[in-house]
């Protein structure tokens, strides 16, 4: 029987949290009286986390479990639960509980009237710390400033996607993922449902400053490609300087005669353009990389163990129908 809602729960070292959110999940999923699957996806804990999910899994069978080879990352984790999601709406959510379960019944509301995706805007943070909030407020902004679709600020990945729209991502086979900027990009009929993101239930942040920076990357590079044009401008901005520098320059020479032995001025210069061709390079290097990642066509991700989950309702990139 296909399930109505399908919930994706990725999870990386999550033991202290993990049966706390099947609990909250159950308790708010079963009063609804439609039929639901739990997809838990194990990115590589090295904790407990695996062992506690296979314990539910006996017990419930609408607990499912996908578990990775190793550490992949939270947006491949995400992807991976699409490509195995079996329900008629898909809803992603952490597991530490900062996205409170009871916040889906309004998005469910949402899809049921009609929209596609429906994603919780955060109207307020609780127990983060000023730097994320502060980071991730800009971020979302500079993002926004960046790219050419319009990717809505302050919004997870907590969401609903009808069906389809998560047919349509199965297809889009970029390694370095941003999937709310994936969805963004779909298009579709979208809305929001405002929630206030609580304290994370127990254990800490999976997400430490290299992969939110990752993220932050992966965003950028994926939806544009002004920073590349950042050479262009910079370099035209340069040579200006460096045509009125020279202009000085004669005029001290042929007119002031005051030239001094400027080596100052020459390390300066120096300096300044050594920086700027190393950041151009960079960029241009990270790019390249993205390129070369693409080529090798690994695949996403890699399991080695699922509880639940059956072949034919394994609908991988190839499929062609859209339902
Ligand atoms: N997560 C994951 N792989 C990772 C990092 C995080 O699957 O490499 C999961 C994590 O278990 C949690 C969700 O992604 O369910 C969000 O992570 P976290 O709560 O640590 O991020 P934060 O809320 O601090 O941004
Ligand atoms: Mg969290």
């Amino acid at each position: 029987m296909q399930a109505t809602y399908t919930i994706i729960v990725p999870l990386f070292n999550e033991e202290e949290v993990v049966q706390e959110c099947y609990q909250r999940l159950v308790n708010t999923l079963v009063p609804l009286n439609e039929p639901f699957e739990i997809l838990f996806v194990n990115d590589g804990s090295k904790d407990r986390t695996a062992e506690i999910v296979h314990q539910i899994c006996q017990k419930d069978s609408c607990v499912k479990l996908i578990e990775f080879a190793r550490n992949f990352g939270h947006q491949i984790a995400i992807s991976a639960g699409f490509d195995h999601a079996n329900g008629k709406a898909v809803i992603v959510i952490d597991a530490d509980l900062q996205d409170p379960p009871e916040a889906m019944i309004p998005m469910m509301e949402r899809w049921k009237q009609g929209y596609d995706v429906v994603y919780g805007k955060r109207i307020h943070r609780k127990g983060e710390t000023w730097f994320k909030k502060i980071t991730a407020a800009l971020f979302y902004r500079f993002l926004n400033r960046m790219t050419n679709i319009q990717i809505p600020v302050d919004v997870g990945d907590f969401r609903l996607i009808d069906r389809k729209v998560c047919l349509y991502l199965r297809r889009l086979p970029e390694k370095h993922r941003y999937v709310r900027g994936l969805i963004s990009w779909l298009g579709f009929k979208q809305t929001y449902v405002e929630y206030i993101r609580e304290k994370r239930f127990a254990g800490e942040t999976k997400y430490p400053l290299r992969k939110m920076i990752k993220l932050a990357f992966d965003a950028i590079t994926s939806f544009s490609i002004k920073p590349l044009r950042l050479a262009t401008f910079m370099g035209a901005f340069f040579s200006l300087g460096g045509v009125i520098y020279l202009a000085i320059v004669f005029w001290q020479t042929l007119v002031q005669q005051s030239t001094v032995p400027g080596w100052a001025s020459l390390i300066a210069i120096n300096l300044i353009f050594s920086g700027v061709t190393l950041l151009i390079l960079g960029i241009i290097g990270e790019y390249v990389g993205r390129i070369y990642e693409e080529v090798k066509g690994r695949p996403l991700y890699v399991i080695c163990n699922t509880v639940g989950i059956h072949e034919s309702t394994t609908i991988t990139k190839d499929h062609t129908s859209i339902e």
